[in-house]
């Protein structure tokens, strides 16, 4: 009762008080079941645009808004006979044109189209064909020859590379930090924690785990990022709050949605690495580990022309051989002080209230960019902390490096 009260009450006298001592690194208990993110407890679920007639293959048509803008995401799974180029248009055509007609508030749909016959969600192969059209270049996007697929620039063809998924991912939800090794060992990273904590991160030690303590600037940080339907939302959202983030990216999703990506450099966002398949890196041969950040910091770079600074291992899992490969690839592993926990969908009053109960000097606030309670909170968020002298920024500005 107590705990349900509790945001609730720190939401009521939230501006006056001090943020709450930081919990330690801790060592996850053996045996310990992962969780799945977004939703210990399940998202509410997303409304749906029906057509009708129903467009073959329409797996789902959801749509969502952020408070401003309304977003539509269109998943069509398509048999392998017509997976040509010119075929996948012309279906993204009529599927973007027939949203756009079902409903007149949205703004933005999105599309994936998968091959049927191997579809199999976030851990399966990626997709064939991915856009997203804003309602004001429906015109354009509806005139797009099948032979200059690349003048319309939030458009994706599958170039069909032979790029199988390592394994299945798991889908880690990230909760404290956990340290994987020795006591000892544990205790070392204890005391690196505690030491960042008095006098900030040094980029030597290749760990970041709070920001300069004396600072005003709290690092907003988006992990498990692109997500069709989330990512034009979340990008009105940080632009309507007057803030910038870091986003992790998970490799696959933006491999599949480059656009995104583009889009979150523009905007002034930072990218961070978070792995290919979002798996957990603890236990895995040292060339995996090593793989997996490194294809993700070449497609970042491939797609930006950005270097990567900053890495986080999903689930907040770690141990001494993920820190040794991060550290080797240039990369500082970066962690958080402040997670409302937002993937367990506890409504966006326990988002708010929680993220405010830790906001501190030098914090680092964890989101998750297809966490749909959490994308109406974040102007509140960035005006409670301005009302609190603290300004919302990546890591990289936090930092001053
Ligand atoms: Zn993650």
């Amino acid at each position: 009762m107590i705990r349900w009260l509790m945001p609730f009450v720190l939401l009521a006298v939230a501006g006056c008080t001090e943020a709450e001592p930081l919990p330690k690194v801790q060592r996850p208990p053996l045996g310990e079941v992962q969780p799945v993110a977004p939703g210990f407890r399940p998202p509410p679920s997303l409304p749906q645009i029906v057509l009708e007639p129903s467009l073959p293959g329409l797996r789902r048509l959801v749509y969502l808004s952020n408070g401003y803008l309304e977003a539509a995401h269109g998943l069509l799974l398509v048999p392998r006979n017509q997976a040509q180029p010119e075929k996948l248009l012309t279906l993204a055509k009529q599927l973007v044109e027939r949203a756009f007609a079902a409903r007149e508030s949205l703004g933005v749909v999105d599309v994936s189209l998968y091959r049927a016959e191997d579809y199999a969600g976030f851990g399966g192969p990626l997709p064939l064909f991915t856009a997203s059209v804003p309602r004001s270049r429906l015109g354009e996007f509806l005139r797009l020859p099948p032979e200059a697929l690349t003048a319309y620039d939030h458009l994706w063809l599958n170039p069909g590379e032979p790029r199988p998924p390592l394994r299945r991912p798991s889908r880690l939800a990230e909760r404290l930090p956990a340290f994987e090794g020795s006591p000892e060992e544990l205790q070392e990273q204890q005391k690196l924690q505690t030491e960042q904590q008095r006098r900030g991160p040094l980029p030597a030690s290749g760990l970041y785990y709070h920001g300069p303590p004396g600072s005003n600037k709290v690092a907003l940080t988006f992990d498990d990022a692109v997500h069709p339907l989330f990512a034009p939302l979340l990008l009105d959202a940080l632009r309507r709050a007057g803030v910038k983030a870091t986003f992790f990216l998970i490799g696959r999703n933006a491999e599949a949605y480059p656009y995104f990506v583009r889009d979150l450099v523009q905007e002034g966002h930072e990218l961070a690495n978070h792995t290919y398949h979002h798996v957990r890196l603890v236990g895995l041969p040292e060339e995996v580990v090593r793989d997996e950040l490194l294809r993700t910091n070449q497609l970042i770079e491939r797609l930006t022309g950005q270097s990567v600074r900053f890495f986080r291992p999903p689930g907040g899992r770690y141990d001494a051989q993920v820190l040794r490969v991060a550290r080797g690839l240039g990369l500082v592993t970066a962690f958080w002080t402040d997670d409302p926990g937002d993937f367990n969908n506890p409504g966006s009053e326990v988002i708010i209230s929680r993220t405010l109960r830790f906001l501190r000097r030098g914090g680092i606030v964890l989101l998750h960019d297809n966490a749909q309670e959490t994308l109406p909170v974040l102007g509140e968020l960035a005006s409670r902390a301005r009302a609190r002298g603290l300004l919302l920024t990546t890591l990289s500005d936090q930092a001053g490096w």
